[in-house]
């Protein structure tokens, strides 16, 4: 099976990564060539922090490397494979146009994936001839590290197609989860109410930062507290997905905070630009960056 990865970002690399070290051919494209630079620079640098850890060896590492190509047209890098896994930014249209094009260029029987966190893979679907082949397959970040596979199923997502994706998300060595196609899925629909919540909790003075996460890390066992998750995945990308929900069931209850959108206007977006409910000065930046690999 031969694999298109479309998107070297934060998410692209990371997928390209776990397919190539499972011994499968990827075609990595962007339309970006220092992307293709940059998410090949990371998978580089992630294979060898596997080899400090003696968890791959040198050889692994070049195997991986050989099994990855960049491509900077879909049209050349989608010729052939069998699997489209499509992980650029998050913005309908551009998804859209993307869809229709991979429809055009893609044989027939080729699966197209999404790794949206929040669009609906319904109305990705609609745009192409095979609705039955168009799946969403969320990794998370960090890819390479992180277990779930959230599959997606949309309104006409086919057995067949469902079936291939969750077998083939196995053999990658994670664990793939069914879930049906309605806003925010179920990682985003439970995870971010909780993260606007610790949000609103700050906002109304209950209590401050580090009392807030110190709360859901020690009384909860949760790894990180939710607002030093939400600076991980960026307070832009938190504020869009809970928009995403709001609009889509029209329930207040997944209303964004007021805190949030101001700091979102105001550029605080968390580990990306430097400073969210934490500040992210470059030294910590790297030093909180490459505890993620932990
Ligand atoms: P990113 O901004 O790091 O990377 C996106 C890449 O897409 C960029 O390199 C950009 O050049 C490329 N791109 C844009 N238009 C393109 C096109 N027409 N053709 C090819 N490449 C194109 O974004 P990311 O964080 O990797 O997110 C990618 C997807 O994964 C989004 O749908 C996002 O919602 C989803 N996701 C992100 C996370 C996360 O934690 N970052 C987690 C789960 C899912």
């Amino acid at each position: 099976m031969k694999i298109a990865v479309v998107g070297a970002g934060t998410m692209g690399n990371g997928i390209a990564h776990v397919f190539a070290q499972n011994a499968y051919e990827v075609n990595l494209i962007d339309i970006s060539e220092k992307a293709l630079q940059n998410g090949l620079a990371t998978i580089t640098k992630n294979l060898d922090r596997m080899i400090v850890k003696d968890k791959i060896s040198e050889s692994d590492k070049l195997a991986t490397l050989k099994n990855i190509l960049k491509y900077t047209s879909i049209a050349e890098g989608v010729k052939d494979v069998d699997l489209v896994v499509e992980a650029a930014t998050e913005n309908l249209d551009l998804k859209l146009k993307i869809f229709k094009d991979l429809d055009v260029h893609c044989g027939s029987d080729t699966i197209l994936a999404s790794n949206t966190s929040s669009i609906s893979i319904t109305q990705i679907a609609a745009v192409t001839s095979r609705a039955d082949k168009v799946i969403g397959m969320h990794f998370m970040n960090p890819v390479p590290i992180m277990q779930l596979v959230e599959i997606i199923r949309g309104y006409n997502t086919s057995d067949n197609t469902t079936k291939t994706i969750m077998q083939l998300s196995e053999k990658l060595g994670k664990t793939p989860t069914e879930v049906n196609d309605y806003p925010g899925f179920v990682a985003n629909r439970i995870l971010m109410p909780m993260i606007n919540e610790a949000i609103e909790t700050l906002y109304n003075g209950v209590a401050g930062v580090s009392e807030i996460d110190t709360v859901m890390k020690l009384g909860m066992a949760h790894p990180m507290g939710p607002l030093q998750l939400a600076d991980f995945i960026g307070l832009d990308v938190c504020l869009s997905i809970l928009n995403v929900m709001y609009d889509g069931f029209k329930n207040p209850k997944y209303a964004p905070c007021p805190l949030l959108i101001n700091m979102v206007m105001a550029n605080k977006l968390g580990v990306k630009s430097g400073e969210g409910f934490y500040d992210y000065s470059n030294s910590r930046k790297a030093e909180i960056l490459s505890t993620q690999f932990n």
